[in-house]
Formats: C-alpha cells, structure tokens, sequence
C-alpha cells in the first residue's frame, strides 16, 4: 500500500514539474515575442478594414502601436491601456470591442536602460540607438519617458470606402507640436529583413504623461534622455481574414513610398 502511495506521490511531483516547467517556457515565450496583426504592405494598400478587436489586442501585449479601423487616428498602447489618438490630436481611450486594422504589440519588459547624455533631436536619437543596440537582425521595443523640449506628431483622420492607399490617405494629415512637454515615445525598431511586413528601422509613437495627446512620432528634442530597451526574438503574426487582404496587390514591397510615409511627406 504505502509503496504504491510513494510511486503515485512521485508521479504526482514528476507531472507537477513538467506543468511548472511548461508554464515557464510558454511565460518566457510570450515575453520575447512580437505580435502583429496584418502587414505594413496591406496598410499601405488600403486595407483599413480590421479583423481584431483591441481586447483581443491586450492578450497579446501590453505595449505597442498601429491603428484603429478606417485608418481613424494613431494608436499607442502603454502600461496596458490602448489610445487613439485622432485627427483632432487628442488621444481617447479605445474600448475592448473596437476593431484595429494593423498594430504591433509586445509584452514590455525593459532589459537595458541606454541613457543619453546631451541633446538630441529624433535621427540623432536614432543614430546613438543604432550604435548602442547589440544586433541588427533582432526586434527591439523602445520606450522613453521624460520631459521633451519639443515633439512633432501627425495623425490621420478616418477614411471612407473606396479607401484610397497610405500615401494618398495621409495627405490629409494634421500635424501637431508639443513644447516642454512631459510624455513617453513608443515603439519598435525592426530590422531591414521585416520590408513589406512591417516598417523596417523606426517606428514611435507618442503621446503626452497625462495620455491626453500624442500621434505619430515625427520629430522631437531631448536633452539627457534614458531610453528603456526590451530585445525581441520572438515574431508572430495573423492576418486579416477579409476580401480586401485576399485581393491586395502586395507583391510590391514599396519602400520608398513608406519611407515618405513614415518621415514627413510634407518635407
Ligand atoms: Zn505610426
């Protein structure tokens, strides 16, 4: 009797620690990873019509950026709230039941602080970040909080269908800056590989300490700046399941196109 007792203990413990061990490993994972919805391709080719509810969304990271459905506005996700910042440069909070089109998110969990001294203005910043990060082929989350002399932002306002391509959409940008202003930048750098699914090098959002204003990260200046690191090896993607991704034409990777999208196409 107390034999077989001893035996079931064993096994008891011996599958008590393979859930514990796979438990850890699947924390782990979900720790490194990346997750985005859709590619930057169909964005860029209209496809404003998500699939994705933001509650969704916050499953699969705390952290992040894109957008919410019909191109209305920029999106930022930081501490495990979702914004929307719309074309009148005021961030909302975006309810669980609201549907993104495309967004990248992540679990942040800061490794490195790279701090910064003196002054930077944003491709400085991206300069000095470049020569501080380890690997060019991996996924870094970036996160800055601090107080920024200066931040230039844009947002999109919604778009009606037939929806007319990134490029031509963002023509109707409202562009917003900030002086003196306390806030935190967010987002990803992605290595030149990612062309086509996602914005290769930088890609920030920002939005104001009191989360009530923000956009798309266009420029900024900071003095004695500390920015906080999380490398990302992990990469998981779903796309939208929806006619128009079946029928967007994406065999083009349009760098150039997204290159005036992502900077200033005003410039
Ligand atoms: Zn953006």
């Amino acid at each position: 009797m107390s034999d077989i007792k001893i035996a079931f203990d064993r096994a008891y413990a011996a599958i008590a620690i393979l859930f514990l061990m796979m438990a850890q490993g699947s924390l782990a994972e979900e720790d490194d990873s990346l997750y985005q919805i859709s590619t930057i391709g169909a964005l860029m080719q209209g496809v404003y019509d998500g699939t994705m509810t933001f509650g969704e969304l916050g499953e699969r990271g705390d952290f992040g950026l894109g957008t919410v459905q019909a191109l209305d506005g920029e999106m930022v996700a930081v501490d495990g709230r979702f914004y929307q910042v719309k074309s009148d440069g005021v961030a909302y909070s975006l309810s669980d039941s609201m549907i993104t089109p495309f967004s990248v998110v992540t679990f942040f969990d800061a490794e490195e602080t790279i701090n910064l001294g003196g002054r930077y203005n944003l491709s400085e910043l991206q300069g000095y970040l470049d020569n501080s990060l380890e690997s060019d082929n991996l996924f870094y989350a970036i996160r800055i909080d601090g107080t920024f002399d200066y931040v230039k932002t844009r947002s999109v306002p919604a778009q009606e269908k037939p929806y007319p391509p990134l490029e031509e959409a963002i023509k109707g940008q409202e562009i917003f800056e900030f002086h003196d202003v306390e806030g935190t930048v967010v987002g990803f750098r992605c290595p030149d590989y990612v062309e086509g699914v996602n914005v290769p090098g930088y890609h920030l959002h920002f939005i104001t300490l009191d989360r009530k204003a923000g956009g798309h990260l266009l420029d900024l200046e900071i003095e004695d700046a500390s920015a906080k690191v999380d490398s990302i090896s992990g990469f998981e993607m779903d796309l939208p399941e929806n006619k128009q991704f079946y029928q967007a034409d994406l065999s083009d990777s349009q760098e150039e196109e997204l290159e005036r999208i992502e900077s200033n196409p005003r410039e």
